[in-house]
């Protein structure tokens, strides 16, 4: 990871650099760092910086040998804690140490929620086991490969059990030589205060709007009105841009979606049902669910287009065209069992039902509620 590649954060950057070449690197830092604003990222390439053989004067050189391994986070003096949902078959970081890398390097403004979608382990409790202190122990206690430093970088830190902490703390009481330790939080609240005291704060601020709204600017494929719409909601939290960013594409997708499936169903053609239906079964069940959840959305809205004040009514642009056509189809005859349907084909897909009779039935079903006449 270069300095380059981090949004923003120009005299965080600084800063860190100037510690490196004036050598004055405190062997225990705390990087607090709202969600989003890069703090990781940031860990990431202060260490690559530091053990970088050929610095430049703003970024390290991305090409020598430390350098290369450190793009692919594959660098033998650089270590990984950080939580996971403990099982049989996983009880310290580097037991997911692949998804790991690959989610990093895919994305280095990852979330603790993002991380553990990446695990499938959404519902489970995010931790930094006592188990983690030996492995930290073992790691540090090998003789540095290749550098100068041995990098241990601690994520979420403050999901260390208190034994694991505790551990921690007699490590960074009698650190090693040239161990540099760096935990990266996003909120000291849960932090031992020992541990607060032997670290050095690095306090990184979260971006400005400015920032957001320049970074997304490269995506050629969204518009001036989304990128402000979006820099303005992400308020200065850059993994929160991103998943607005998915949202809005699963929208216009599923919107497309639900206009096809009902134009299908108003007049029942099968042919174009049952095209429709094999190209949603294709596409997984969380995005299955996400439509359903989403018909439920225009249902409710072409309701309230229909029958309450334009102002509450929650949509898109592209949406608004759209259910302006489409609520005097939902009335007071219809509108109860539609929703009644969609719900129970969520509960039914969440318990793995069949996904294309569960779609078939549902296009039945909307065929007859459309064509109900609406109430005098
Ligand atoms: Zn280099």
């Amino acid at each position: 990871m270069l300095f380059k590649e981090i949004i923003g954060q120009s005299e965080i950057k600084n800063r860190l650099i100037c510690s490196s070449t004036e050598g004055r690197i405190s062997h225990a830092q705390l990087f607090l760092a709202p969600q989003g604003s890069g703090g990781l990222a940031l860990a990431v390439a202060y260490a690559q910086y530091i053990c970088c053989t050929d610095k430049q004067e703003n970024d390290s050189c991305g090409k020598c040998s430390s350098c290369i391994k450190y793009n692919k986070l594959i660098h033998p003096d650089l270590h990984f804690v950080y939580p996971v949902a403990l099982s049989k078959d996983i009880r310290v970081s580097t037991d997911v140490a692949k998804e790991w890398r690959e989610t990093f390097l895919d994305n280095p403004y990852l979330t603790l929620f993002s991380w553990f979608e990446q695990l499938e382990a959404e519902n489970k409790q995010a931790v930094i086991g006592v188990e983690e202190s030996g492995e930290i122990l073992r790691k540090l206690s090998l003789t540095t490969y290749e550098s100068e430093y041995k990098i241990m970088i601690i994520w979420q830190a403050d999901k260390m059990n208190p034994a694991a902490a505790n551990k921690l703390l007699k490590i960074l009481e009698e650190p090693p030589d040239k161990t540099l330790f760096i935990l990266v939080c996003e909120s000291e609240d849960q932090l031992l205060r020992t541990i607060l005291s032997r670290t050095q704060l690095v306090k990184i601020p979260k971006l400005t709007d400015e920032n957001i709204k320049t970074e997304l600017s490269k995506n050629s494929e969204l518009s001036l009105e989304t990128i402000d719409n979006i820099a303005h909601l992400a308020d200065g939290n850059y993994a929160e841009a991103l998943m607005l960013i998915n949202e809005n594409e699963n929208a216009a997708q599923n919107l497309a979606s639900f206009q096809r499936l009902m134009r299908a169903s108003l007049k029942f053609d099968p042919k174009a049902v049952m095209i429709w239906i094999d190209e949603v079964a294709a596409t997984g069940r969380e995005r299955q669910k996400n439509f359903l959840k989403y018909a439920l959305h225009i249902m409710r809205e072409s309701l309230m287009l229909s029958y309450a004040d334009e102002s509450i009514v929650k949509l898109g642009s592209n949406e608004e065209d759209f259910v302006k056509k489409f609520s005097p189809f939902i009335h007071a005859n219809n509108v109860e069992r539609f929703i009644d349907e969609l719900n129970k084909a969520y509960f039914h897909m969440e318990r793995n039902a069949n996904t294309k009779i569960l779609f078939m039935d549902l296009a039945f079903k909307f065929n007859e509620l459309l064509n109900l006449p609406k109430p005098i």
